[in-house]
């Protein structure tokens, strides 16, 4: 029985290989599906050979109650974007100055529009399917990928042990068609588009509901040890090991060649089974890839090159004026709903009140509307022929729509801001949204809906406020389970032990994101520190600007702040750096700039840029005269050394570099 069972699923494979990757079936569908039947029979009579990567897994059957978080083992980044052959040339430019002279070449992909995804094979076996999430960490949605037809189960010829690839789980133009068709049949509504459908179709908790959706998963790149040492190599071994990865690729040599590969795409994307939004440019060899690394949030060494959005024109019914967190006023512009690359758009995006002086848009203006990356589209132009001949330009307004006190501007800021920073109803919920929110506080239990609430039945009125809040008032609110009220209670108990770097960002200081936040953190190491701090001791902080500078020093000088601070404080809020995020931590390096260069064997180049800056020296991306060391490892490129020895700059070893952090 067991042999038959084995038989059978290695049937299946091939055919489900030959059909949804070769596109290429050798027996009718009828012949698969007996097949199949069969060894559900059997599968079902005999538990003890349950395997969780057979194709009857395909057709789904389990429920996901959570998904499970996932730390990714590789981050998953971004990419940057451009537009034009200039910012393609700009960006090989820097790419140079940072490679000099070596021999360069581009792989040019198409950019699939969808939902990406990392998928983990253990001996040739999917072991982990996991969302990029924030690139940090994504949820774990192995089952319901598994249904995908086009992702294997099991690998063929010689793949690696152990390693990730990424890709991009589509929904097919003709596929998405028809499950609206069936939708406006069933009288729902149809789904907005491919994009949001496909990414939402991979968090459904019946895996059988995502097996019923025409779902593909197109793989664009090998992660992690698969000792293959390019880009295009990569794309080739992996079509090897039976992955769907599709044709249009090319391996380019000039600006000329991938301005060619991306024109021609241009026109015959639409030709295309799915949507595609651009093409991906990638350096080819890993090697260097390793040595152009990351910026905080892409890679330097690959570059999305966008196409031109579609554009339609419709009509300006209103403006409507919001009001954000930080009293920044943005207009929005409400149109005639209209089809727009396949989404419905009722809403734009106005950006300041420049912009609209600078369009010179009118109400009852017919307006180009297009859809970059953006989630919410923008206006691009006035059809002028369209206009009405009475037409009268925009007065923007002067007062807060929402509490009325009159709007400022600050010199060389495009934003009107409504000042009124502690009353402004918006201003009020938006900080403590802010503070609350996952990447801050991360309150457990308390959502933006529910700090309205509280807010206005006056409960609530900043965010020092919350941690007096009792179960017996939040009781008397509406839709309030007494297991709700002790959830939110606890939640902002727990709270307490959030460490200072995200106590600091959820303060909610204009300009100080996460990331400066952070820094901040790790230079002052306590809010007190950090108080005390001159607007030229801040600027003296690597990146911290001016803008970013007034915005914290005249956080402090308000009295309501220090006043909100101080109770947090006695509430017991982390505002010193923990023992944790400081371990290690010396002034060794002190003054020091250091450039990493080629392959290391004692650390890898993220742990030694890490080890770097948590012994206080800086990373530099290129060796000039302000280089102190060169740390080089194998293979370092020749006129990087040209270059070091020109300038007299010291070049070490990975094993003198760390004799110089452990003496
Ligand atoms: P963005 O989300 O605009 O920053 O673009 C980055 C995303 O593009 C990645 O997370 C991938 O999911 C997606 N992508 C689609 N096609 C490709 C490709 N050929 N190479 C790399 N990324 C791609
Ligand atoms: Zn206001």
């Amino acid at each position: 029985m067991k042999e038959r069972i084995e038989q059978l699923r290695a049937e299946l494979n091939q055919h489900n290989y030959n059909y949804y990757i070769l596109d290429a079936p050798t027996i009718s569908d009828y012949e698969f599906d007996q097949k199949l039947k069969e060894l559900q029979v059997l599968e079902n009579a005999h538990p003890e050979f349950y395997d969780e990567n057979s194709s009857t897994v395909r057709v789904g059957g389990t429920i996901t109650k959570n998904f499970k978080t996932v730390v990714h083992e590789f981050r998953m980044y971004s990419l940057d974007n451009s537009y034009s052959k200039e910012d393609l040339e700009e960006w090989e430019r820097r790419i140079i100055k940072t490679l000099g002279n070596e021999q360069l070449s581009f792989v040019c992909e198409l950019k699939y529009d969808g939902a990406s995804i990392d998928l983990l094979y253990e001996k040739g076996r999917l072991a982990q399917a996991t969302t990029r999430g924030d690139g940090i960490q994504g949820d774990e949605i192995t089952a319901n990928v598994r249904t995908i037809r086009s992702v294997p189960l099991q690998l063929r010829g010689d793949f690696p042990e152990h390693f990730h690839i990424r890709g991009e789980i589509v929904l097919p133009k003709k596929g998405f068609e028809q499950m609206n068709k069936e939708r406006i049949e069933a009288g729902e509504d149809p789904y907005m588009n491919p994009r949001n459908t496909a990414s939402g179709s991979l968090k459904l908790q019946d895996t059988s509901e995502v097996a019923k959706r025409p779902l593909d998963c197109l793989l664009y790149a090998l992660v992690g040890n698969t000792g293959v040492s390019t880009q295009f190599e990569g794309l080739e071994k992996a079509r090897q090991w039976g992955f769907k990865v599709p044709k249009a690729s090319k391996l380019c040599h000039s600006t000329q060649e991938v301005m060619d590969f991306i024109n021609y795409w241009d026109t015959e994307r639409h030709n295309l089974p799915y949507e595609t939004d651009g093409v991906v440019v990638k350096v080819n060899s890993f090697a260097q890839q390793e040595e152009l690394g990351y910026t905080a949030k892409s890679p330097r060494w690959a570059m999305a090159y966008k196409f031109k959005a579609e554009q339609v024109d419709t009509l300006l019914e209103s403006i409507s004026y919001q009001v954000g967190r930080t009293g920044a006023i943005t207009p929005v512009a409400n149109l005639k709903p209209v089809l727009l690359a396949g989404t419905v758009v009722k809403r734009a995006s106005l950006h300041n009140a420049d912009q609209i002086e600078k369009l010179d848009v009118r109400l009852g203006d017919s307006v180009y509307v297009e859809k970059g990356g953006e989630i919410i589209p923008k206006i691009v132009g006035v059809n002028l022929e369209k206009r009405e001949p009475n037409s009268q330009p925009v007065h923007y307004i002067t007062n807060c729509p929402e509490c009325g006190t009159a709007l400022v501007r600050n010199e060389g800021e495009a934003q009107h801001y409504c000042p009124n920073t502690y009353h402004c109803p918006p201003q009020i919920t938006g900080k403590i949204q802010h503070f609350i929110s996952r990447k801050a506080m991360d309150i457990e239990g308390l959502g933006e809906e529910t700090v309205e609430l509280l807010f206005k039945a006056g409960i609530i009125e900043n965010y020092a406020d919350l941690y007096e809040i009792k179960i017996s008032q939040l009781l008397p609110l509406e839709r309030m389970a007494q297991k709700s009220a002790e959830n939110i209670v606890k939640g902002i108990e727990k709270s307490k032990e959030v460490p200072f770097e995200r106590v600091l960002f959820a303060l909610g200081i204009r300009y100080v994101g996460e990331t400066v936040a952070k820094k901040l953190a790790k230079h002052y190491k306590s809010i007190d520190n950090l108080q005390q701090a001159t607007l030229e001791q801040l600027i003296e902080i690597d990146e911290i600007g001016n803008q970013i500078a007034s915005s914290v020093i005249s956080f402090f000088k308000e009295e309501y702040n220090l006043q909100l601070i101080n109770r947090l404080k006695e509430k017991g809020l982390q505002f010193t750096l923990s023992g944790k995020s400081t371990e290690g931590q010396t002034d060794k390096l002190k003054g020091l700039t250091f450039v990493v260069s080629g392959v290391f064997h004692l650390f890898t180049r993220d742990e030694l840029k890490n080890l770097i800056e948590l012994n206080g020296g800086k990373v530099g991306s290129s060796i000039s005269a302000k280089t102190s060391y060169v740390v080089v490892g194998e293979n370092m490129g020749p006129s990087k050394k040209e270059k070091a020895e020109s300038l007299g700059v010291k070049m070490i070893p990975e094993e003198e570099f760390q004799e110089l952090i452990n003496s």
